[in-house]
């Protein structure tokens, strides 16, 4: 194969990042002219952003010709984003990367190098991410080791979206249907061959993070829900020992009636037992609620995204 025929897409979700527009201009350029023998497209997509974000990147496409923007109709979220952008791609790779540089491009280059030598799936793994408020790097931690141990799905520990994937990679990538997507798990559970760098997570370059500690929450249910139903199934087992131990108590008590006669006392035992296990079956039924919603959600087969308008220095559509 040619390499000089190669196109690498690099895709980026921008959500209200009017600030870092130019800055990731700036950052990315200079690194992209620095690699010989490779066309390079970027595919900005706007998530329905407030600010000046849109106007700036629209202006980007005027002045450079490997600028694309796919103007989404609202602010669907960074997965729908994400996967609006490596939708659009045309690369023969696809490196997804945010908009706030606290991916560095200058990983770009060894990124490919390795993609070169044959690697299908070049990660960047964070080998420290001291520049994360303390609070996020350990529901981070223990986001992983919850989720590596109820699913079969391994999520390879600190590494985001920022990845090369090739060809192939994309292809099965857009072969999964799931209208709510992880894209974590969803690129983990592709798999392929895989090489993995380390980088240092940088601070954000302007503006704060888009995910609140609530939209972390509900993305993390979204990661486990996605790739395991055990949450689901460990209820029969709950059950069976609550069953087992509530059936040798009731044994114990009849014994005991038997041998010492009726005992009043006994309220507080009760009330705990009946609030515990009340308590149980909501949360059950809690769990049920989230894949079934899951479920419903699905059923509906929308779109995961809706795109308002597209910019191409070439074919304005
Ligand atoms: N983002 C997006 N839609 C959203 C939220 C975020 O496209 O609803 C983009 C955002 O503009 C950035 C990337 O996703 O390019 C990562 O967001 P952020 O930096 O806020 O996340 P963090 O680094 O704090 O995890
Ligand atoms: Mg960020």
């Amino acid at each position: 194969m040619n390499d000089s025929t190669k196109t690498v897409s690099i895709v980026v979700p921008f959500f209200n990042e009017g600030e870092n527009v130019q800055r990731f201009r700036e950052a990315l350029l200079p690194l992209l002219d620095n690699v010989p023998g490779i066309a390079f497209e970027i595919v900005c997509v706007d998530d329905g952003s407030s600010d000046n974000t849109l106007e700036r990147l629209v202006a980007t496409v005027r002045q450079d010709s490997r600028f694309r923007v796919i103007e989404l109709s609202r602010n669907f979220g960074k997965e729908a984003a994400l996967t609006a952008g490596i939708d659009h791609a045309r690369g023969d790779a696809v490196i997804p990367m945010d908009a706030d540089l606290q991916d560095p491009p200058e990983l770009i280059p060894d990124m490919i190098a390795a993609w070169r030598k044959g690697a299908e799936v070049v990660l960047a793994r964070r080998s420290d991410r001291r520049a994360d408020p303390v609070l996020k790097q350990r529901t981070a931690a223990w986001f992983y080791r919850i989720h590596n141990r109820l699913s079969n799905l391994k999520l390879p520990e600190n590494v985001g979206d920022f990845r090369l994937m090739d060809r192939v990679v994309v292809d099965a990538l857009k072969s999964l249907t799931e209208q709510q997507r992880f894209m974590k798990g969803l690129f983990a559970w592709v798999g392929f061959k895989t090489v993995t760098l380390d980088y240092q997570r940088r601070a954000r370059a302007g503006g704060g993070s888009k995910f609140s500690g609530w939209k972390l929450w509900n993305f993390a249910l979204e990661g486990i829900t996605s790739f395991t139903t055990l949450p689901l199934k460990i209820w029969t087992y709950i059950g069976l020992i609550g069953a087992l131990a509530s059936g040798a108590y009731a044994a114990y008590i009849v014994m005991r009636t038997l041998v010492v006669g009726i005992d009043v006392p006994g309220y507080a035992s009760l009330l705990v037992a009946v609030l515990f296990i009340g308590s149980l079956q909501l949360i059950s039924i809690g769990v049920l609620g989230e894949y079934i919603g899951r479920i419903y959600m699905e059923t509906k087969r929308r779109p995961t995204y809706i795109v308002r308008h597209r910019f191409d220095r070439d074919e304005e559509s």
